[in-house]
């Protein structure tokens, strides 16, 4: 579980995401952020899916995610009697609360197919939705198509380098920590993700490896040298996970059984109780938050000079209107800084 001084450095730097996004400059403030990368049918919609712990994203054996979807987990209070709100609310249909998560990823494929059409086009163009519920880590995270070698259906002949440009815009973000996902059941020394990673943060501080699909791998062989490091070292190690199947999806099997069923699998198999520290989704969850929090103290002090600045360019801009009106954004980047920082 999160310390209290953890979820607090999240949320607030979650609140400044949306006043920078509001602003329209989002893109010039390097925010901490959670990208997964990988080939595609990885598992990377899975095992984000399975930190958030709720059904919604696109997943299948072909390409469902097409565009990036910039998902932030907001941590809402339980009510008193215990029940629990759980909504989702799109940036491009503002107001509007999704309680049906089935409806939320209709509503992805629909914003989807409306940017690239219906034919596995895809778009670098932004899906932003923001996940309330009392049940998550307050994190941002960025769901990516995965990386394809062969053009199909509406796809240009050079897809390939336009997805690796579209990930690469997001991992080479020195504040951006990086799921680098990769099947147990392929050759991690054949690893787009692992490959892409490196490239874009050399010195693996960012960097943690998800080995997806274990339940899979050849029989005889298991991934314990993979999630020690043994076969490719990651400074920030690895994550063993067993996702549901695709045959689990169109059973409708829910997230809650297929944690169970993943928290049975690694305790059957003594080969993987000497590294539980690196089995499971839990495990994930708690070593991603706990890396995301000492990130964002390290780089709260460099944001909160460029917020300043932002801020004088706002004021002199409004200056030059001759006439000083209290914007929206004003107002909010103030608040922001009037808060105490736990720095
Ligand atoms: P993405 O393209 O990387 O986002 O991959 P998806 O999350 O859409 O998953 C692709 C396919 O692999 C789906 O059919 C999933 O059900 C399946 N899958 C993902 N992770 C696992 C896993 O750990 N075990 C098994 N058996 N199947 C998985
Ligand atoms: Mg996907």
């Amino acid at each position: 579980s999160t310390s209290p001084l953890g979820s607090s450095v999240i949320s607030l730097v979650n609140r400044l995401q949306d006043i920078f996004s509001r602003l329209g400059s989002h893109s010039t403030i390097d925010l901490p952020q959670v990208a997964v990368v990988g080939s595609q049918s990885s598992g990377k919609s899975s095992v984000l899916e399975a930190l958030v712990g709720r059904d919604f994203l696109p997943r299948g054996n072909d390409i469902c995610t097409r565009r990036p979807l910039v998902l932030q987990l907001v941590q809402t209070k339980r009510k008193s009697d215990g029940s629990e709100d759980e909504y989702g609310e799109f940036l491009h249909l503002p107001g509007k609360r999704f309680f049906d998560f089935a409806d939320i990823r209709r509503e992805i494929e629909a914003e989807t197919d409306r940017e690239v059409g219906e034919n596995k086009g895809v778009s670098d163009k932004q899906i932003r939705l923001k996940i309330f519920s009392p049940n998550v880590l307050d994190i941002t995270l960025v769901d990516l198509p995965g990386l394809t070698k062969v053009p199909v259906g509406d796809q240009p002949s050079d897809i390939e380098a336009r997805i690796r440009t579209m990930i690469m815009s997001y991992i080479k973000t020195p504040t951006c920590l990086i799921l680098a996902v990769t099947p147990a059941n392929s050759d991690l020394a054949n690893s787009d993700a692992l490959q892409m990673a490196g490239i874009a943060d050399p010195d693996g501080n960012r960097t943690i490896g998800v080995i997806t699909k274990l339940d899979i791998m050849d029989r005889g062989t298991d991934a314990r040298n993979l999630l020690q490091g043994k076969v490719i070292p990651l400074r920030l190690g690895y994550v063993g996970v067993v996702n549901r199947s695709q045959e689990d999806i169109q059973m409708n099997r829910s997230i809650k059984d297929a944690l169970v069923s993943e928290e049975k699998f690694f305790r059957s198999r003594p080969v993987y109780s000497g590294v539980a520290d690196s089995c499971g989704v839990p495990q994930l969850a708690k070593r991603l938050n706990k890396i995301l929090a000492q990130h964002i103290k390290a780089v709260l002090p460099g944001l909160r000079a460029r917020i300043s600045t932002s801020l004088v360019t706002v004021a002199k801009e409004h200056a030059s209107y001759g006439e000083i009106t209290e914007s929206k954004a004003c107002v909010n980047i103030g608040c922001v800084l009037n808060l105490d920082m736990p720095l």
